[in-house]
């Protein structure tokens, strides 16, 4: 079986001619499934009218009863009642949808942040977490069950990688996510690729991902406010400048120079800082988009003043924002968050050398919910509150 949501609307389309239907068909099951509260609200007009409102006029001023409140976003294929019932047992035999399942939410105590935990259809079982800040929803999305890159500070790699998501297991976590939403008037506006897993180790469904979460008939979210972040895999991020895509790139830097990124993150060893840098470079020039790099600063480890000074040294002259994030403690491991002062000297020190810096606030911290802190948990040691 296919996951539906794993299908692009060209691929639909092809699937619906050569199963002997009319390619306007893959239009329709796309809007029973995306059009969800995802697209900027506006009057239905000849390119987003749904199907059933075809050929009324003043169609803006008509809402049918079948697009009522909760009625968009078909849970199954025989919620889609424009479809011929031929069509939709044909769907059915051939598609999955929905795939994953959500097993439960929990809420962080401030309420900014819900994390989502999902059981694929092997059982084994991912997490996204949503993060609420003023109007703007951003969903921190998993690419992979577990982690290659096992960083030393890192919950998600702690048993390495299980396997890769599908195409339709990375975009239902936004969809239904998205779906919760809805009932509040709210939609997923940014998206994170800073869940479980190395985007560019599963670069295929990545991208095809992002095409749909971009796609005007599915999500329609603006490529700027995608970020996908890597631990720095060089050949990735030189297929990824070559994409025509224009997503936001982050690099986990998390050390001044090669000595101590070896220290703290394996996947140095394969991929030497330098030619890292050199990509991400080219990754600016070719995407006219400005680069971060992601700082995860651990006591006695990467947070001295001597530090700062040598990371505004490798970052001078680049078009660049440096987030510091202080360490989000993982259960079982030894390494300690430097104290706000040390974070501060270290901020200001980059400040001083005219680096741009921004200080992530961990949100979620009582749920662990933090990106790339998301734990591979068993049912029975489950952390989350019900
Ligand atoms: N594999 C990708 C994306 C996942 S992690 C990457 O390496 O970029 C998202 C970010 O959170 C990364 O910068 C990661 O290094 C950081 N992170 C992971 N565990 C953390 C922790 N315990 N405390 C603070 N930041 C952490």
């Amino acid at each position: 079986m296919k996951e539906l949501c794993g299908f692009q609307l060209d691929d639909l389309k092809a699937w619906m001619e050569a199963n002997g239907e009319k390619p306007f068909r893959a239009t329709q099951v796309f809007e029973w499934v995306y059009s969800s509260g995802l697209r900027k609200p506006g009057p239905l007009g000849p390119g987003n009218s749904h199907p059933n409102l075809r050929g009324v006029r003043n169609s803006s001023q008509i809402i049918p009863r079948s697009l009522g409140r909760g009625s968009s976003g078909a849970k199954d294929f025989e919620a889609m009642t424009n479809l011929g019932k031929e069509l939709r047992a044909k769907l059915a035999a051939s598609f999955s949808f929905p795939a994953i399942k959500l097993l439960r939410t929990v809420n962080s105590e401030d309420g900014e942040t819900t994390k989502f935990l999902w059981e694929l259809p092997d059982q084994k079982r991912v997490e996204s977490v949503l993060i609420r800040s003023g109007t703007r929803r951003t969903v921190c999305i998993s690419c992979q069950v577990g982690c290659p890159a096992r960083c030393a500070f890192c919950a998600s790699g702690r048993e390495g990688l299980m396997r890769n998501l599908s195409v339709g297991e990375i975009v239902e976590q936004v969809l239904h996510i998205d779906r919760v939403l809805k009932e509040t008037g709210e939609r997923v506006c940014h998206l994170v690729y800073m869940g479980m897993g190395e985007p560019m180790e599963n670069y295929d469904a990545v991208i095809q991902s992002i095409r749909l979460f971009n796609d005007p008939a599915a999500f329609h979210i603006s490529q700027r406010r995608i970020t996908v972040s890597t631990v720095g895999v060089v050949e990735g991020i030189q297929k990824l400048a070559k994409e025509d895509l224009q997503v936001n790139l982050v690099l986990s830097l998390h050390a001044p120079n090669q000595h101590i990124r070896k220290k703290i993150i394996p996947y140095a060893r394969k991929y030497p800082l330098e030619e890292i840098l050199l990509a991400m470079d080219d990754y600016a020039q070719e995407t006219k988009r400005d680069i971060t790099y992601e700082y995860t600063m651990l006591a006695g480890i990467n947070d001295k003043r001597i530090h700062a000074e040598e990371l505004a040294t490798l970052l001078r002259g680049k078009q660049c924002t440096v987030n510091l994030i202080p360490y989000n403690p993982v259960d079982g491991l030894q390494l300690q968050r430097p104290s706000s002062e040390t974070i501060m000297t270290f901020r200001m020190c980059l400040e001083d050398a005219g680096i741009n810096v921004t200080w992530r606030y961990t949100k979620g911290k009582d749920i662990a919910a933090a990106c790339g802190q998301l734990a591979m948990q068993k049912a029975e040691g489950l952390v989350l509150v019900p």
